[in-house]
Formats: C-alpha cells, sequence, structure tokens
C-alpha cells in the first residue's frame, strides 16, 4: 500500500523539524525524511538571527531586516514570519532571550562575544552585559576551551575582571573521556577518588570533588563559566550543586561539537514533533522523486538497502541544508541541488566563487535555491519549479547566514512560514 501523507518534509536538521511542526500544528498529517539524525547536536545551540550586517554588529535584528536586499529569505518571510519562527522555538525550547527584541551578548569558548536572539538558560548568567567579575573553569581533558586564553580574549572586550584556569577533572577519568562522559558522571553525581589517608582511598560525590577543586581559585569572582558539560539529563541540579557549595552564579559557555546544549535542545524539538504527531523516517536518504500528470511532484523516493521506496504526499518542503550537509552540490559542472535539479545560480567561472581572503565576501557562502514569496524554488525564467514544493533553511540562497549570524533565524522562519503554507494548501 503507498504511503500517503499531506506533507513531506525532506531534512531533519532545524529548518525541517520547525517546518514539521509548524504543519503537523495547522492540522496537516507530516512525514519527515531524514537521512541522518538531527545536526542540532552539532551546533552551538544558540539561535542566531541576526548578528551583523556588511560587518557591523546588529543590536536589534528587527529594526535591521528591512534594510536586508530584497532577495534575502526575511525578506520573503517578512518581520511577522520572523517573529513566528521565534514563537515556535520559544514554545519548544526552555531558553532565555525572549524578553527583548535586542540581541544578547554571549562569551564564546574562544573567548570572543556573539550577538544571539535566544541561548539556553544556563548561558544566561554570564552575559556580557552583566559587569559582574568573572572566573572561567576548563579542564585538561576539554582541549577545546582553554580558559586563561579565552579569559585573556574577553578582557580585550569586556568592562569587568576576567581570570581563567585549567584544572584537572577530579576523578580517575580516560584522558580522552569524551565530554558527554564527564556530563554523565555530573548527572549521576558519581563518587570519585580524591586522594588517600593511612592507605585507605577516599572519595567524594564529583560535584563536590569539583567544588573543591575550585574554591581556591575562586578569588572576588561573581560567576563561574564553564564549557557547556554540566550534565546531560540533570542540568539544573548540576548547576545548583555547584552554586550551593561555591556560592556564587554558574554558567555555561556553549562548546562545538558534540554540543550539549544542542542536545538538549534536540531532545526538546523531538518531544514536541512526538506529541504533534509527525511521524519521522530517518537512516536514508531522498534520492529522487515521481511526478503526477500533471506536473507537480507526486512521490519522494528514499533508497533503502538499494530498493527504491516512495513516500506520497500533496506538499512537499526541501530542508536539506546547504553545502556542508549536501543539500547543494557542486562538482566540475556547477553547483545543483541533487534531489530535484532545482536551480541553484553561480557564475560559471569557479574563480569567482571565492576571494582570497578567509573572511572576505565569498559568491559561494550565498549559493543556494532561489524563491519567490511563497517559498517555491524557481528556475531560470523565474517560474516555480513545482507548484507544491517549497525550501527551507540552509538550502536557500541568498544569505551568508555565517558571515551574519542568522543561520537558526532563517531556518525558523521560513520553517514556520513554509509549514503553514504547506498545510493551507491542503486544508484550505
Ligand atoms: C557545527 C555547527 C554549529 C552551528 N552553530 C550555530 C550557531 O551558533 N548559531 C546558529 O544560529 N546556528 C548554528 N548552526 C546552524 C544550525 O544548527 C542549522 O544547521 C542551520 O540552521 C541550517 O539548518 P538546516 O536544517 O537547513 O540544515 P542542516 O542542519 O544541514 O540539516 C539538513 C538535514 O537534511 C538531511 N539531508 C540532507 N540531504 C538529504 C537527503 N538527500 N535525504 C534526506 N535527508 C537529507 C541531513 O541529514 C540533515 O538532517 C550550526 C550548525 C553546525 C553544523
Amino acid at each position: 500500500m503507498a504511503i500517503e501523507d499531506d506533507v513531506v518534509v525532506i531534512g531533519g536538521g532545524l529548518a525541517g523539524m520547525t517546518t514539521a511542526l509548524s504543519a503537523a500544528r495547522e492540522g496537516s498529517r507530516v512525514r519527515l525524511l531524514s537521512h541522518k539524525e538531527s545536526t542540532l547536536r552539532f551546533a552551538s545551540g544558540l539561535i542566531d538571527v541576526l548578528g551583523y550586517v556588511e560587518g557591523e554588529i546588529v543590536s536589534n535584528p528587527f529594526e535591521t531586516i528591512s534594510a536586508l536586499p530584497d532577495e534575502h529569505p526575511y525578506q520573503k518571510v517578512g518581520e511577522d514570519g520572523v517573529r513566528a519562527g521565534l514563537a515556535l522555538f520559544d514554545s519548544v525550547a526552555d531558553y532565555a532571550g525572549d524578553h527583548t527584541d535586542r540581541n544578547a551578548l554571549v562569551p564564546t569558548f574562544g573567548g570572543r562575544i556573539k550577538p544571539t536572539a535566544r541561548y539556553p538558560k544556563h548561558t544566561a548568567p554570564g552575559l556580557a552585559s552583566d559587569e559582574r567579575d568573572t572566573l572561567l573553569v576548563g579542564f585538561e581533558t576539554v582541549v577545546d576551551f582553554d580558559a586563561p586564553v579565552a579569559a585573556e580574549h574577553l578582557r580585550e572586550t569586556v568592562p569587568f575582571d576576567v581570570r581563567g584556569v585549567t584544572l584537572s577533572f577530579p576523578g580517575e577519568f580516560r584522558t580522552d573521556a569524551k565530554i558527554t562522559r564527564l556530563a554523565h558522571a555530573l548527572d549521576k553525581n558519581e563518587r570519585v577518588e580524591i586522594g588517600s589517608s593511612e592507605n585507605v582511598s577516599q572519595s567524594e560525590p564529583v560535584r563536590i570533588a569539583l567544588a573543591e577543586k575550585i574554591k581556591p581559585h575562586l578569588g572576588d569572582a561573581e560567576r563561574i563559566g564553564f564549557p557547556a558539560m554540566l550534565g546531560e539529563d540533570h542540568p539544573e541540579d548540576v548547576r545548583a550543586t555547584l552554586e550551593r557549595k561555591l556560592d556564587v552564579e554558574v554558567f555555561e559557555i556553549p562548546m562545538g561539537p558534540p554540543s550539549l546544549p544542542g542536545m538538549r535542545l534536540e531532545a526538546q524539538f523531538e518531544s514536541a514533533l512526538k506529541e504533534a504527531g509527525v511521524r519521522i523516517t530517518t537512516g536514508n536518504p531522498v534520492v529522487d522523486f515521481e511526478s503526477g500528470d500533471n506536473g507537480e511532484i507526486s512521490a519522494v523516493v528514499v533508497e533503502r538497502n538499494g530498493a527504491a521506496i516512495p513516500f506520497h504526499g500533496e506538499q512537499f518542503v526541501l530542508a536539506t541544508g546547504g553545502l556542508v550537509g549536501k543539500g547543494i552540490d557542486s562538482d566540475r559542472e556547477g553547483v545543483r541541488e541533487p534531489i530535484f535539479d532545482c536551480r541553484v545560480p553561480a557564475p560559471e567561472d569557479r574563480y569567482e566563487w571565492s576571494e582570497d581572503g578567509a573572511f572576505d565576501n565569498h559568491a559561494f557562502a550565498r549559493f543556494g535555491v532561489q524563491v519567490d514569496d511563497e517559498l517555491r524554488p524557481l528556475d531560470s525564467a523565474g517560474e516555480p519549479e513545482f507548484e507544491n514544493l517549497r525550501a527551507v533553511g540552509g538550502v536557500l540562497g541568498n544569505c551568508d547566514v555565517s558571515a551574519e549570524k542568522s543561520a537558526s533565524g532563517v531556518s525558523l522562519s521560513t520553517g514556520t512560514v513554509a509549514g503553514r503554507k504547506a498545510s493551507d494548501e491542503v486544508n484550505p
């Protein structure tokens, strides 16, 4: 029997999950097809909406959206679409930042300051707009976060004192122990050896042992920043114990992959999708599509162990990400969108794809499908490629989300609007 849904979403990153949730909440029967699991676990967990325009820091994204080029995805969904994307996010995630339109300034693990719209509650006490003196604590085995170096960088930009110290994590963990292993030890408050007395080894719960290690370094610090590893399942408890023992506020600094804040966010989205009744199929790629008599898409084809499995639907949304995630592919022939072969404009001369400097304005950073105001991909004549296909998130062109710091905002806003529009077509 053919599998039939109202809305089929292809891609399980932030854009695809948002689209699926938006369409399901509008009453559609939704299928989410994703090759790999959500990419949130690799992301910092920060929700950037618009941090920079032409290299200048943005304090209020909503005052700046209208100044973006007409082709930018934010112009397609409008300010209302960006607000709707954030509202959907706020209904899913236990985050801070929804009290204001202004960007928060969050310290990064490299010791820079990042303008962002939403941030985990555990990150909130560390904001740079709060001028309390700060101690950063790193660990010898967590090499991505060098606390003294991060503190040195931060001191160049903030008006308060920041110091950094690197400690050994209490207990006998392998030197290559992953950040998740240490987080689980803190979750469970495992007992760890802290030395021996009269040849009898002594142990203590790891949260207490950690607080004891930090005490001699505390000085006048009024808050302590850790790499984001203070528990995966019970971060509130871990923070509360440390705050009680050290008598200062504790915050987390977002890290690269594997990202605990990203994993916590992924879990929150997964439970929202489940609650909304979205059916999720992961592990195999969508490789092709079938079209009906009217030229619309009637099904997408998933390749599973050499077999082609069609998933039928009325409306389809492409959320396969950009060049990094292979939602957009490039080869000697040019740049292409591999499933529907939607047009991806790019200069014929490959030398024009990039500039010399790493931080220059590279054309490839804006590669992606072009869409109309309905978010439908357009062909070379400016007509929709298919009446029942929309595109969202990283697969969209005309924005450099990395330079703008707008990746999550583009995914949330276009996903929310496309999910709603697709659902409106099915249930007018
Ligand atoms: C390391 C990292 C750090 C980040 N940090 C931040 C940050 O600090 N702030 C911020 O705002 N954003 C950040 N982001 C970006 C953000 O998490 C999203 O990646 C971005 O919003 C784009 O989302 P997306 O869903 O469009 O694409 P992706 O996240 O790339 O997801 C695409 C999905 O499509 C699936 N897919 C691709 N091809 C197929 C196919 N043929 N068939 C089926 N499924 C397919 C993939 O498996 C994947 O699940 C970061 C991302 C990464 C990877």
